[in-house]
């Protein structure tokens, strides 16, 4: 097939681990004999130095006409002054909103080499698979913002429409692995919750036959996704539960530097990054760790070019390269390897 696909590498470490992304995007091509094209276009700070625009037209129209976008990380404290006009993550937001994505995928699957690092016992972790789906457009964070002389609010609202097209999402990927889907919420407080909760239902009910559906509050899912994370399948929960239970759940794989998201809509493109920041601490040295990034790049085969065996292949290769102990400093940081050098390791284990 012919994809063309859009590399935004950004800030800090975003360049380092997307040219290695890039390079096994570039591998599956000749392997599998696809011609991909790939096409790098400036984001973030990098783009309001180079442009003064965190998301310049010309990216934009790139990204509209690609097939899929793949994204490093943007932001970094250069950039960071609260007097600032235009800031790095101004340009991300822009570019989901443009995109229409409304559904950000996160996949945890803890692999055996890397329990060690998780600050969890590793016999709660082995075998757990779970992917959450966190609602990207909606709730409190776009809320009406108000302050007064005595407080402030922040509205949360979420329209029938808005919920029923990312639980009908979540379910659709729940039919393509256990046919389980947890919601959660917080019906027993909030107005939006019990919307939320109906409508769920009613998708799950209505639509998905196949599918099983269970609700949990967002207090009792915290202590569940520790206590219990084999238990869940898919997890669809609104924005900003969606944010906090994200972070936690990445703590089950060990590093941050590990986890890949998809970002998708009803559109054909979709935005790909590792859950990771620009890590300012460690960028410029080579040290990254580029999985998330690359599992990303795997994502980004399935989900928007529909190459789910090339995207196994990539993922079986990231998994062979752990399992053989060839890991970055942030899980081994004694005798921890480079990005390059782990980039070069997934790629020969992809094979030419
Ligand atoms: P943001 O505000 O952009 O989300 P953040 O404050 O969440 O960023 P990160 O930039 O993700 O922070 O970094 C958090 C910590 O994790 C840093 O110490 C960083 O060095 C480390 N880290 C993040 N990503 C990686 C990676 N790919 N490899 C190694 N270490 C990483
Ligand atoms: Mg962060």
């Amino acid at each position: 097939m012919h994809a063309e696909i859009v590399v935004l590498p950004g800030d800090g470490i975003g360049p380092e681990v997307t040219a290695a992304a890039a390079a096994v995007l570039r591998t599956v091509g000749q392997r599998y004999r696809h011609r991909f094209d790939l096409h790098e276009h400036a984001i973030g700070g990098a783009a309001i130095d180079a442009h003064g625009d965190p998301l310049p037209e010309k990216t934009l129209a790139a990204c509209r006409n690609a097939d899929a976008v793949l994204l490093g990380a943007v932001g970094g404290p250069q950039w960071s002054d609260p007097q600032a006009k235009v800031r790095p993550e101004q340009g991300l937001l822009a570019l989901r909103k443009a995109l229409g994505l409304y559904a950000n995928l996160r996949p945890v699957r803890p692999h055996p080499a890397t329990l060690g690092a998780a600050p969890i016992k590793p016999h709660l972790l082995a075998g757990v698979d779970l992917l959450v789906v966190r609602e990207l457009t909606g709730g409190i964070y776009f809320g009406d913002k108000t302050r007064d002389a005595d407080g402030a609010s922040d509205v949360c609202r979420y329209s029938v429409a808005e919920v029923e097209r990312v639980v009908r999402r979540a379910c659709v990927l729940a039919r393509q692995r256990r046919g389980h889907v947890t919601s959660v919420d917080k019906a027993n407080v909030l107005e939006t919750s019990r919307l939320w909760r109906e409508v769920a239902t009613r998708v799950a009910r209505d639509e998905f036959s196949d599918v099983t559906i269970e609700h949990q509050l967002v207090d009792s899912m915290a202590m569940h996704l520790l206590s219990k994370p084999r238990a869940f399948d898919v997890v669809v929960t609104e924005n900003m539960f969606g944010d906090i239970l994200t972070d936690e759940a990445s703590m089950l794989a060990g590093s941050m530097g590990l986890l890949p998201s998809a970002s998708l809509g009803d559109g054909r493109v979709g935005l790909y990054e590792p859950i990771h920041g620009s890590a300012p601490d460690i960028a410029g040295r080579g040290i990254a760790n580029p999985c998330g990034a690359i599992l990303s790049a795997a994502m980004l085969l399935r989900h928007s070019l529909g190459l789910e065996l090339e995207a196994g292949c990539v993922e079986r290769a990231v998994s062979a390269a752990l399992e053989d102990g060839i890991l970055t400093r942030d899980l081994a940081p004694e005798r921890g390897v480079g990005t390059v050098r782990f980039a070069a390791e997934v790629i020969e284990r992809i094979g030419a």
